[in-house]
């Protein structure tokens, strides 16, 4: 028996029936991609890790119709905005609610998602997202992708694990329900990592968590140490035994948004397994089975 919810469980459990999420772009950067910074985590490529979001051009309520009109032949009835491409709280207060307030005032939105760093939330964008939070709910994805302060340094994630810690501290405490990213596969990382991290996200009262591979894109650092032999990505059959291994740590309750990440396929170099999401899901759910008996 497995003791994690699965995403569409948990949403179907909140919302009473299934929700879609619709990326959007709040038309913010990234603090780790200044020069100064090096440039960014060595994986991120030029679109900030939401290749799939509404460009910035329309307003939020215009961005809402225009990808809403994407699935409409699905028939979905209830959506969450997904604030996804880059740091989505790296900007001042005035324009987040100017983003945020439209968003979540629209009727056809459900909830809110918001994908940031940890570095990049000041108590008074804690508090106003917790004010948003009751309106409607809202949720907040924090990039941890290791809890090893050596393999941040690595990976440029560009601050340390005890920022993380303290910033689902204080979303916990202004009731907001906090999703943690993590990637398997990170340079230098095995088991015995991957196991640490999950401790750390166990332990930290982080509601969700995502788990993804790490994909070698086109025009990143990653590329080059990849080119280099520095780096090598994981085997299928590699990376679904740790998945699993990670889900079999999880605390109970802990709600699964994400087992497999969508890597853009005109920028994905390696390894070329996750481009065949369809077979990439069949064989995770084949494991699900037989580590779990569903
Ligand atoms: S925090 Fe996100 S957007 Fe910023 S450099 Fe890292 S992956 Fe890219």
């Amino acid at each position: 028996m497995r003791n994690f919810i699965t995403a569409n469980e948990y949403f179907l459990s909140v919302f009473g029936q299934k929700v879609y999420k619709i990326a959007l772009d709040g038309g913010m950067s990234c603090p780790n991609r200044s020069l100064d910074k090096k440039g960014g985590c060595i994986f991120c490529s030029s679109g900030g890790s939401g290749e799939f979001a509404q460009q910035q051009c329309d307003s939020v309520p215009e961005q809402i119709s225009g990808a809403i009109k994407l699935v409409e032949s699905k028939k979905p009835r209830k959506f969450i905005a997904y604030f996804q491409s880059y740091t989505n709280t790296y900007a001042p207060l005035e324009y987040l609610k100017s983003i945020f307030v439209p968003a979540i005032s629209d009727e056809r939105i459900c909830a809110l998602s918001i994908a940031t760093r940890p570095d990049c939330l000041e108590q008074s964008v804690v508090d106003f997202l917790g004010g948003l939070n009751e309106v409607k709910p809202v949720f907040v994805e924090l990039g941890l992708q290791t809890a090893s302060d050596a393999t941040a340094k690595i990976i440029n994630r560009g601050y340390e694990t005890a920022v993380y810690l303290d910033a689902v501290k204080r979303l916990k405490e202004a009731g907001i329900n906090v999703i943690t990213h993590v990637i398997i596969g990170l340079p230098g990382e095995g088991k015995s990592e991957l196991m640490d991290t999950i401790k750390t996200f166990n332990d930290s009262g982080s509601d969700g968590i995502k788990l993804q591979l790490l994909h070698v894109l086109k025009d990143t650092q990653l590329n080059k140490m990849y080119e280099k032999g520095e780096y090598v990505p994981l085997e299928k059959r590699q990376y679904i035994d740790l998945l699993m291994l990670a889900l079999r740590s999880l605390r109970p309750g802990t709600v699964v948004h994400r087992m497999t990440g969508d890597p853009p396929k005109r920028l994905l170099v390696a390894p070329l397994w996750p481009a065949d999401k369809k077979r990439v899901l069949n064989d995770i759910t084949s494991a699900l089975k037989e580590q779990f008996g569903e």
